[in-house]
């Protein structure tokens, strides 16, 4: 699925050495590339072929438009000719929009009988594009580059890969995150600078009073809460008693008071907490579910942090298979020959994620103090997932991965909350080895939909740092890792 309204433009390097003739060949060439790029489903926003720059101020210009046109997520870069790379010194320090280097050329194949000094003065992109890495490397640009033919399939994927970490960076610019309450008292993870987070990241968080929402919620009208409750009978398995029951009213009133409060100000993500719900009969539970399943980004205990992640990961999952969650780590099976985690949380894991038809049900909650909440129960669907947390260092950002298969899980009758059984990578004493060293959080957005190389663009966009627990990861390695980016960060503001 393409995103229409966003576009990728491709940008391609020359000079006017070769004369006019080699330069059309050039643009027609580029053309082709950029409208067979365009017509591929692995890319998820239009590719929009620019004019082929051959002058410092062309690039810049060029540079300059890209940064001001919010539809424009990216460039692709591909220097078919040698284009002297001093000419993109200006434009790309200028440029704040995600780079990928296309290292390609126009022919797969060197044409042996008909090569000439002519088809050498057009496809020199074997030292054209090493040219352009080197201004890159020296003015030190975090971008994707990409090896290999235009037409191959593994070389268009990993444009795609990258045009989703794309949409999701240029959807963290525009995020707003509410928080309802502060975050949960005592608990360090779910701190941070929010200054620190609009610079790096640029998406802006918001405090309000929980009376706020409790306003919003108060003015809900019986008819919208009836309309409400018809849409749950529709949607989830959901008996007449229960959906009779007050606090199924209860949840709707909620869900209709929030969403009015979340679209009036603008905002995509939120978090909330149950040691702060004074007016709120019951912990949003079902609301949070169903707001999460419509896209947006959510965290508990405020955790902000986990919100933002959420949302910009069901941005760049928009149209693949598979759904994007909130999650946390809650208990393990340790026999030895069958480890496991079991992932949920008190109510608020998205639908999206439910293998089948999720079940509408009230029931205690233990915490906060307040009216039992409706929830959704579910199973999620088995293969492979993967939990990334994003956490503040003092100077710097992490995101955490790793990657996982979600396993069946034996039934829990006396455990109504929706939950995920899985298999971290490489396994699971490595696995929460090296999350608790990286320092990981225990919420974490879950995604049966991205890969880690989404995740591993998105950190690269926004100048993250990225760790990756997978089935290569070695616990010694891993150590050295982290101390080695403690120092590399530590370092690197003087680059
Ligand atoms: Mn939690």
């Amino acid at each position: 699925m393409k995103k229409e309204s966003i576009e990728l433009w491709f940008i391609t390097g020359s000079q006017h050495l070769y004369g006019e003739e080699t330069l059309r060949k050039v643009a027609d060439n580029s053309k082709a590339i950029a409208a067979a790029l365009d017509k591929s489903d692995l890319i998820a926003a239009k590719v929009v072929f620019k004019p082929v720059l051959t002058t410092a101020s062309a690039i810049t210009t060029i540079c300059m438009e890209a940064n001001n046109n919010p539809a424009c997520a990216g460039l692709i870069a591909w220097m078919h000719t040698f284009s002297p790379a001093k000419m993109w010194i200006a434009g790309l320090k200028r440029l704040t929009r995600p780079l990928l280097h296309l290292h390609t050329q126009y022919n797969r194949d060197i044409p042996w009988n008909e090569i000439d000094m002519d088809f050498m003065n057009l496809n020199q992109s074997a030292h054209g594009d090493r040219e352009f890495g080197y201004i890159c490397s020296r003015l030190r640009m975090e971008r994707k580059v990409v090896v290999g033919h235009w037409q191959d399939r593994e070389v268009v994927r990993s444009i795609g890969v990258w045009s989703r970490a794309a949409l999701g960076a240029l959807e963290s610019r525009s995020l707003r995150v509410a928080r309802f309450g502060d975050n949960m008292r005592d608990v360090a993870v779910t701190e941070g600078n929010k200054v620190s987070a609009q610079i790096r990241l640029d998406y802006e968080v918001q405090g309000y009073g929980i009376g706020d929402l409790a306003d919003a919620v108060k003015k809900v009208t019986e008819k919208q809460i009836t309309a409400l409750v018809k849409q749950y009978g529709d949607e989830y398995k959901a008996s007449a008693k229960i959906l009779a029951a007050p606090a199924i009213k209860e949840a709707a009133r909620i869900e209709s008071g929030m969403r009015v409060f979340l679209e009036k100000g603008g905002f995509k993500a939120f978090t909330t907490n149950f040691e702060d719900l004074h007016g709120m009969v019951q912990l949003p539970g079902l609301a949070v579910q169903r707001l999460m399943a419509d896209g947006y980004g959510f965290g508990a205990e405020g955790d902000w942090k986990t919100a933002a992640l959420v949302r910009i990961m069901k941005v760049m999952a928009q149209g693949l298979k598979g759904g994007t969650s909130f999650m946390e780590d809650y208990t393990y099976h340790l026999d030895p020959k069958n480890t496991a985690i079991l992932g949920a949380h008190m109510l608020e894991v998205c639908p999206s994620i439910a293998a089948g038809k999720p079940t509408l049900e009230v029931h205690p909650l233990g915490i906060g103090g307040k009216d039992d909440p409706a929830r959704l129960v579910f199973r999620t669907g088995l293969g492979d997932a993967l939990a990334a947390s994003m956490v503040q260092m003092g100077d710097r950002f992490r995101l955490i991965v790793n990657t996982m298969k979600v396993v069946e899980c034996p039934p829990m009758p006396k455990l109504p909350v929706a939950s995920v059984l899985w298999k971290p990578s490489p396994d699971l004493k490595t696995a929460a080895m090296a999350w608790i060293y990286a320092g990981g959080a225990h919420h974490t957005s879950f995604s049966q939909a991205l890969s880690a190389e989404h995740l591993a663009d998105f950190a690269d966009m926004t100048g993250t740092e990225f760790v990756l627990i997978d089935d290569n990861c070695e616990i010694g390695q891993f150590r050295k890792e982290l101390r080695w980016n403690d120092l590399y960060y530590t370092l690197n503001k003087g680059l």
